[in-house]
């Protein structure tokens, strides 16, 4: 064949400005769009072949072969698929490849070119080569008897040179020549770690090849075989070895019913490289009406969900595309990890038509109902595994309700809540009997609040996390029949209101000299504390609100909130255990009008212990009440050497 020139005509303004713009945003995908091309080409292969329309001689499995000469710049992309002929390249990349190159542009352009506007970036195809190469050279022979190899360069991608090829097995290599901006971008490891990272579960071997560490590898060979042979001594020579890219087969793919349990394990920590067990997967295989496959892993968090770093990876045909596609997948989900094959995406669309896209809807809705109807089978049939994966996937199931109504709907059953005694209870279970569902947000610290919940027979259920402050709200807002109480907000116990309590009532509060401090006293039983706080749940939540806008108010400039103090006033007040003897004690000095000092000693202690145990003493307080609880040891020592004491 004659070697002949060309021009690609241009209808728009020269395209390749743009795509090199391209290179800023997302200067990988070129190695994908090229690996990509060369698996589609050995499919085709494979497929002809399938249909007796040709026949392979390769012993080894087809495969592609990449390999990065580094020092010059040089990639190479080879495959051992269908090939082109002469007429095939015209056509595919003169032609074809260059208007779906035109295309992207336009749709590029068309979404203002930010960088989220298409999302995988897919059709961009063989011209993203030109985004990092300043020289491309196609060298290509078709599967067809008879065919002749060819070869096609081009500097910028318009102009092009076809000629005769050299190449003589069946096949296309695709050699970049880096430009100088872009050598500095790649080398022999980011090339790597892009193959890694895209083409790890391609469906045909995929070998790397690092030129220098080859080179090396050759060298220290030639010499070891030198200084062997030097000494008369034979050995044996190894021959540089490329690295397998995709060792791990995308275990999706397989029918759910041939995979074993150790199987999902390994590849959860392949994928992954997650040390720890995942506590249980869903693995979705649909052929219709949309096609899906992928793998979903529960992982064990303990319920820290800031370092959760949980992650969907999206598939194409075992081509990666994106972690974490929220308009795919709902975002919750990004607490799970996992991979999703989604063939029939569609990838080339912008990112908000993607979600009108019903595909789309009904690709996240068929997602949600499996997560929901896989932890509501573990919850009916297997309950107590499901109470033991609670503490990990606890956060997963809230936050899934708070953001999916679809997701409520189905989980408002199997949702447990933990109580201090460590049983989990659904939502039904937990307010059968109850009007309320009491809480605590640390069972240490409100000990003495739980202990009368619980001898009262309510359950306590522990409310610890982050989160849980939504939820609460959350939850009341979508049944508001029973309430959200902290156990402080509430006592359950008789009140005494009659002459001599009020006397005390209204004695306590001149002594501690806190007029506004409302005090009532209740019985709550002989062993448990004299003295408690109680503070409202709408006070609670007040607090909580304060604590984020005093956050807001830090960050922030100017201030716009006011006085916080007003906006969100506190509601404590004290309550006295009438069954305590201390209580009865007072109940006593106060009623005769005796020893004010030690009324007064014994309410402030009694004032700053109930404080000290709600957690709401301030440091001052703290301060004061060490050092008069210390004047008060100080007494007893005193007391008992003044009365003669200490030689019984
Ligand atoms: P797309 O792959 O999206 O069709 P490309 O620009 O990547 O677009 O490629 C255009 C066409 O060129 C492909 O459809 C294919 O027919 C042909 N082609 C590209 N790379 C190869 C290859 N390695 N082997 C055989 N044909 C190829």
């Amino acid at each position: 064949m004659s070697t002949r020139t060309g021009k690609v005509t241009v209808t728009t303004e020269n395209i390749f400005p743009i795509i090199r713009k391209w290179l800023y945003s997302d200067h990988d995908i070129f190695v994908r769009e090229l690996v990509s091309n060369a698996a589609d080409a050995t499919t085709k292969l494979n497929r002809l072949v399938n249909l007796g329309q040709t026949k392979i001689v390769d012993e080894d499995p087809l495969s592609i072969q990449v390999s990065f000469n580094e020092k010059k710049g040089i990639l190479v992309i080879e495959d051992q698929g269908i090939g082109m002929t002469a007429d095939e390249l015209d056509r595919y990349i003169n032609q074809i490849a260059f208007s779906g190159a035109m295309d992207f542009v336009e749709k590029f352009k068309e979404k203002g070119g930010s960088e989220n506007s298409i999302i995988g970036h897919f059709g961009l195809g063989f011209y993203s080569a030109f985004m990092v190469a300043d020289r491309v050279v196609i060298d290509t022979l078709s599967y067809i008897d008879g065919e002749k190899p060819v070869k096609w360069e081009s500097e910028d991608g318009m102009e092009y040179t076809v000629s005769d090829s050299e190449r003589t097995n069946r096949g296309t290599s695709i050699t970049l020549y880096l430009s100088d901006e872009a050598k500095k971008l790649f080398d022999a490891l980011k090339i790597k770690s892009i193959l890694e990272k895209y083409c790890s579960f391609l469906p045909y071997p995929l070998f790397y090849s690092d030129l220098k560490r080859k080179d090396e590898h050759d060298k220290a060979q030639k010499k070891r075989a030198k200084e062997a042979s030097d000494k008369d001594e034979e050995i044996s020579v190894s021959e540089y070895a490329p690295d397998r890219i995709n060792p791990v087969a995308p275990l999706w793919q397989k029918a759910p019913k041939d995979c074993t349990d150790e199987e999902y394990i390994s590849f959860y920590h392949q994928v992954f490289s997650d040390p720890r067990d995942p506590l249980f997967w869903i693995h979705l295989n649909l052929d219709y009406p949309f096609t899906l496959q992928g793998i979903l892993f529960f992982p064990k968090t303990d319920n820290a969900y800031q370092t959760l770093d949980g992650r969907i990876k999206v598939y194409n045909q075992q081509v990666f595309v994106a972690d974490n596609i929220e308009e795919i997948i709902p975002d919750f989900l990004f607490l799970l990890r996992g991979c999703l094959d989604c063939t029939d995406l569609p990838l080339n669309v912008s990112r908000s038509a993607l979600q009108q896209d019903t595909y789309v809807q009904k690709l996240s809705s068929h997602i949600i109902r499996k997560v929901s109807d896989k932890l509501s089978t573990l919850f009916k049939k297997q309950r107590e595994d499901y109470e033991s994966y609670w503490d990990d996937i606890g956060v997963f199931v809230k936050y899934g309700m708070m953001k999916e109504d679809k997701f409520f709907e189905k989980a408002k059953s199997f949702m447990l809540f933990k109580t201090v005694e460590g049983k989990y209870l659904t939502y039904d279970e937990l307010t059968e009997k109850h009007d309320a569902i009491r809480y605590t947000q640390s069972a240490d610290k409100q000990a003495a609040y739980v202990e009368i919940a619980t001898q009262k027979g309510y359950p306590v259920v522990v409310l610890d996390h982050e989160i849980d402050n939504n939820f609460i709200s959350f939850m009341e807002y979508k049944m508001p029949a029973k309430r959200f109480m902290r156990v402080d907000a509430e006592f359950d116990g008789e009140s005494h209101k009659d002459e001599a309590y009020t006397h005390l009532v209204e004695r306590f509060k001149s002594l501690v000299q806190e007029p506004k401090l409302d005090v009532e006293v209740m019985s709550l039983g002989v062993d448990s504390f004299p003295a408690f706080i109680r503070e409202t749940e709408e006070s609670r939540r007040m607090a909580e609100m304060k604590k984020q806008f005093e956050k807001m108010k830090k960050s922030g400039e100017d201030d716009p909130y006011g006085n916080l103090d007003d906006m969100f006033p506190e509601k404590k007040d004290l309550v006295l255990n009438a069954d305590h003897p201390l209580v009865v004690r007072l109940l006593d000095l106060v009623e005769k009008d005796e020893a004010e000092d030690s009324a007064r000693i014994i309410c402030d202690q009694l004032y700053d212990q109930a404080r000290l145990s709600h957690g709401s003493l301030d440091a001052e307080g703290l301060k004061k009440f060490l050092k008069d609880h210390a004047t008060l040891l100080l007494n007893i020592i005193n007391n008992r050497d003044n009365s003669g004491g200490g030689n019984e």
